[in-house]
């Protein structure tokens, strides 16, 4: 079978391309996967070779055959001209941003974005003149009200990794029509299985691959990909800045990719089942989660996304941080710790309030966010109904 693909996809499903993808046994001495290459130098063996550009691996910065499998999987799942490995999630967003602003330029962001995000248009785009400026998550066509004459860049996350809020890229992409603006969508959430946001309209796509596609919590890495009108200046600006991802954590995630099809749909399962029982405790006063019926995205969900991932909100009842320190300290098998995207339950009180600036979050209570992992369901459960206990009881002290 075909083992490797061109910028219009793969001719196979996506389980059997996620198998067979990025790799080539007979290339390694029959070895099923691409070794580890740790390498800066590569030697030439004459000056014609030397002087030959066209030579696909001249110095380890350029990628090595481990970096380009990984981006061909990459590429081929979510439908682009190409893809560049970057060390971690942020650093692939800010490749993203930098490969398409320049000084004087503005970008529209959710208010939704993930707040790292946030601080590096903030804090750091801004000191090179590019001006951050955010938007109503739930926007959709009325963001051409919001364009202006320097605006180069749209900002998508959908949905928002605490509050899960969607943008309707086909409506903002309408909105655009004609005018020079970039919409660079993080799709860590979905991956690719689930969602495909060059398909909806966006031109640049990025995944922490720390999270779903590394799989296991013992990585970090990003990716950036883009259709063919923005890949050259992706590359470009890629090259010049010297961003390079870690070869073991390019094999890791490669790894990773191999089960993300079985592991997806795992995910899938679980948080939806542990999400429908939340939404049935007495306690817990929302759930937001897009594959609910109750989320006010639900019907774009149903349009845009072929499956939901790992990752969801609750939220209980006002109470102090003596009831959520009873609620958390106490859980025994969800971790509290930031990322997801592993084999293990997690669990974090987040306060999206603190983050907003377009539009307010103003959800009253407690808001905690949950991956859900590979643990028995009915033992996640257990562990939450006796936290839930725990919060009661601390309700009013
Ligand atoms: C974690 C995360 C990132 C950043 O990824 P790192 O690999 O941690 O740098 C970006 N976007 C979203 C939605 C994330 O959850």
């Amino acid at each position: 079978m075909k083992k490797s693909q061109n910028d219009q996809g793969f001719s196979v499903g996506a389980e059997t391309f996620l198998t067979h993808g990025g790799r080539n046994p007979a290339a390694q001495s029959g070895f099923v996967n691409t070794p580890v290459y740790r390498g800066s130098t590569v030697i030439f063996e004459t000056l014609a070779e030397l002087d030959d550009y066209t030579i696909r691996y001249r110095y380890g910065r350029q990628g090595t055959p481990l970096t380009t499998g990984l981006e061909e999987i990459v590429s081929g799942l979510e439908g682009s001209a190409g893809t560049y490995l970057a060390p971690s999630g942020i650093s692939a967003i800010s490749l993203a941003l930098l490969a398409c602003l320049n000084g004087g330029d503005e970008i529209l962001v959710t208010d939704s974005a993930y707040d790292p995000t946030r601080k590096l248009a903030d804090t750091f785009l801004c000191g090179y003149g590019i001006k951050a400026r955010y938007f109503d998550p739930r926007i959709g066509s009325s963001i051409a009200d919001l364009v202006g004459p320097d605006t180069r860049a749209v900002f998508v996350e959908s949905p928002g990794s605490l509050t899960f809020e969607l943008q309707d890229i086909p409506a903002i992409k309408s909105a655009l029509a004609g005018k020079n603006i970039a919409i660079v969508a993080d799709n860590s959430w979905a991956t690719p299985l689930f969602c495909r946001p060059l398909q909806l309209g966006a031109d640049i796509v990025v995944h922490s691959g720390t999270k779903m596609l590394g799989g296991h919590s013992d990585l970090m890495l990003g990716t950036v990909s883009a259709n063919a009108a923005y890949w050259p200046q992706l590359l470009r600006t890629a090259h010049v800045l010297g961003i390079v991802a870690s070869p073991d954590d390019t094999f890791l995630t490669m790894r990773g990719t191999r089960t993300l099809g079985v592991r997806m749909k795992a995910h899938e399962a679980r948080a939806l089942d542990l999400a429908q029982w939340l939404e049935e405790q007495d306690l817990v006063t929302r759930v937001l989660h897009p594959a609910l019926r109750s989320h006010p995205d639900h019907a774009l969900f149903k349009r845009d996304f072929s499956g939901s991932g790992s990752l969801f909100s609750f939220v209980l009842p006002p109470a102090g941080r003596t009831a959520i320190a009873a609620f958390v300290d106490g859980l025994e098998l969800f971790g509290m710790g930031y990322s997801w995207g592993g084999f293990e339950s997690l669990l974090l009180p987040v306060d999206p309030r603190k983050f907003r600036t377009a539009v307010p979050w103003d959800e009253a209570g407690n808001t905690f966010r949950i991956h859900v992992g590979f643990e028995d369901i009915d033992d996640l459960k257990a562990d939450l109904a006796a936290g839930f206990a725990r919060y009661l009881n601390s309700l009013g002290t």
